[in-house]
């Protein structure tokens, strides 16, 4: 193909908006996938994805379409579009030259859609707004234009309406991609230049990464380097997704050696959670887990890590609640991995206060990694936690209920703009620890539903942090220290002493669970005495069932840690410490 008849194209859009639905027309427009077959999001392959009817994985596919006598290469990939996987979308975006910007006719320009404009607009590609399921009732594209002319600047005549579902018009939306989207920039002169956008592990064939080529060509047996880790690769087969894999010759190029392949790093805030086995002898198994899937979702940063209740692990990197379940979910469903997640925590940082303390630790600034090592408020001068700018989009009649809720949540409001006479668009500066966990549910229910959100990284602030030791009968469970913000220390100390009474075996004597910021008591709870006796539950002389209790028991004491002389079982620990 000559480079002026290819076009590298997204597909962008708030979640739900119809790109999948787009993708899979566009595959039977082109004969890429049979039309007589129910096609339903079919780039869409995980098991995840199939389960949850969301794209987590941006998804590759070349299209062969013929226009105006002649024919063309059209390399397709659709994006996921929830906020928690907006780095697949910024990795695919820097491999393509245009985007088709799904608007759905009913909900209108979402939270999403905007982060996800700004992405392209950003990295200066081509936008065509389509404006998608005008097949439905409520449908107003009308409307949906004007507010694309007003949040975008992008005129609404440019919007092309459709119906992903029925496929309705949806050749123009072909014939925009090849008049509208400039072909790439490649010299295929030039030594190889390629980025690696994506990658997953194959059992039989080990790594297969999918690149975008910007210079020079690649071919079977070439040895390539990577730029990033320096490491020499040999290419074992290249090939193109059409939408399923087939083997070509070679990708375009002139020269066969090659010395350059880039990845796309991130840098955006990650909330951080500890990954554990959940029986130590699985490490081994869990860790070739955990390798072959970070090598398909490279967003996940890995750190190995050690907790004294949990054993050996890993400190996991996330962009985001969702982004960690699906991670989860994917380990169990397709390395059949069992692991405890413990709740995320986000990067707060501590600014030395002296310089013989800057020489010790090296740096001037310390990331706060693990709470047991918390410096303490004599060593610094400040404190500092990560801030994300937030987008709100709303119906007008939840407005109120919605800035109380970012009020609640420390949030700094920026800005507020009506992007048409019924719907809002609200700015907020979030400390990231307020949205981690239950943000984006609680913006949900209290707008039923209407309310859509996105973030993006805002640097950090001063933040007035402690530390949180966590007692039994007076001593530390060191396991349990946390680091807090001093105005929600109650309400997490409060949690944290009610999951552990809940958990904890009663003892023969009483147990008082207290949570204290030094010598300060915040809030407690306590465990009656009671005697165990687990033969009291067996009614009857089954002597087996009796025996397979005791020994069970047995187990369970080999798993015991000793705070003072209260047993505390691993089991109570995992209640504790991982996500609810
Ligand atoms: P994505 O999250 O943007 O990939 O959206 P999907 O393609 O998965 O579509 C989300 C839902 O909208 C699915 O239930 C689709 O069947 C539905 N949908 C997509 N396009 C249309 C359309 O043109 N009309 C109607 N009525 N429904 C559509
Ligand atoms: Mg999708």
């Amino acid at each position: 193909f000559p480079v002026e008849d290819i076009r590298n194209f997204s597909i962008i859009a708030h979640v739900d908006h119809g790109k999948s639905t787009l993708a899979d027309r566009l595959l039977e427009l082109t004969g890429t996938i049979d039309k007589t077959q129910k096609n339903k999001q079919v780039l869409d392959k995980l098991q995840v994805e199939r389960e949850r009817g969301i794209t987590v994985k941006a998804q590759t596919a070349s299209l062969f379409y013929s226009f105006g006598g002649k024919q063309y290469l059209l390399n397709l990939i659709d994006t996921p579009g929830h906020v928690d996987f907006s780095y697949e979308v910024s990795r695919s975006l820097s491999a393509c030259q245009g985007v088709l910007l799904v608007v759905d006719a009913n909900e209108g320009i979402q939270a999403q859609t905007v982060a996800n404009f700004f992405l392209a607009f950003e990295a200066q590609l081509s936008v065509i707004p389509v404006i998608n399921k005008i097949d439905l009732k409520n449908a107003d594209p009308e409307r949906v234009g004007k507010q694309i002319e007003k949040v975008f600047d992008i005129p609404s005549e440019e919007c092309i309406k459709i119906s992903a579902k029925l496929g309705t018009n949806v050749d123009s939306v072909l014939q925009a991609v090849i008049e509208r989207i400039p072909p790439p920039k490649v010299h295929r002169a030039n030594p190889l230049k390629a980025l690696v956008f994506d990658s997953t592990f194959d059992q039989y064939r080990g790594v297969v990464a999918s690149i975008a080529l910007f210079d020079g060509m690649l071919s079977k047996g070439d040895k390539i380097v990577s730029a990033h880790t320096k490491k020499t690769y040999e290419v074992n087969q290249v090939g193109i997704l059409n939408p399923n894999e087939q083997p070509t010759h070679k990708l375009r190029s002139l020269q066969p050696t090659c010395n350059c392949v880039c990845y796309y790093e991130s840098d955006l805030f990650m909330w951080k959670s500890g990954v554990y086995p959940i029986d130590q002898s699985e490490y081994n198994n869990l860790k070739s887990a955990i390798e072959k899937l970070t090598l398909n979702d490279s967003s996940v940063t890995v750190h190995r890590d050690s907790s004294l209740a949990l054993g050996a692990g890993w400190r996991l990197g996330f962009l985001g609640l969702l982004h960690m379940e699906v991670f989860n979910q994917r380990l169990e469903q397709e390395y059949n991995a069992s692991v405890i997640l413990t709740t995320p925590t986000v990067p707060y940082k501590a600014v030395l206060s002296s310089a013989k303390l800057i020489k010790e630790y090296k740096e001037k600034e310390i990331t706060i990694i693990n709470p047991a090592q918390f410096p303490d408020k004599s060593k610094v001068t400040e404190y500092l936690e990560p801030v994300v700018l937030g987008t709100v989009i709303t119906p007008t009649e939840y407005t109120g209920k919605i800035m109380e809720l970012c009020q609640a949540r420390r949030a700094i409001q920026k800005n507020m703009t009506f992007i048409d006479e019924n719907r809002v668009m609200l700015k907020y500066l979030f400390p990231l620890n307020e949205i981690v966990v239950d943000f984006y549910d609680s913006l949900k229910s209290l707008s039923s539903g209407y309310a859509s959100f996105d973030y993006e990284d805002a640097g950090y602030q001063t933040a007035d942090l402690i530390k949180m030791d966590i007692l039994l009968n007076g001593n530390i469970v060191e396991e349990l220290v946390t680091v807090v913000h001093r105005e929600k220390a109650y309400t997490v100390g409060k949690s944290i002493c009610e999951r552990l009474k809940d958990s904890l075996p009663r003892q023969l004597f009483e147990i008082a669970v207290q949570a204290a910021i030094g010598s300060k008591v915040i809030a407690r709870e306590t465990v009656k005495a009671y005697r165990k006796n687990v033969l009291a539950k067996c009614y009857g002389g089954d002597i087996t069932r009796k025996m397979k209790l005791l020994k069970r028991q047995a187990e369970g004491k080999k798993k015991l840690r000793k705070i003072g002389n209260i047993e505390i079982p691993k089991n109570a620990f995992i209640k504790v410490l991982k996500t609810q």
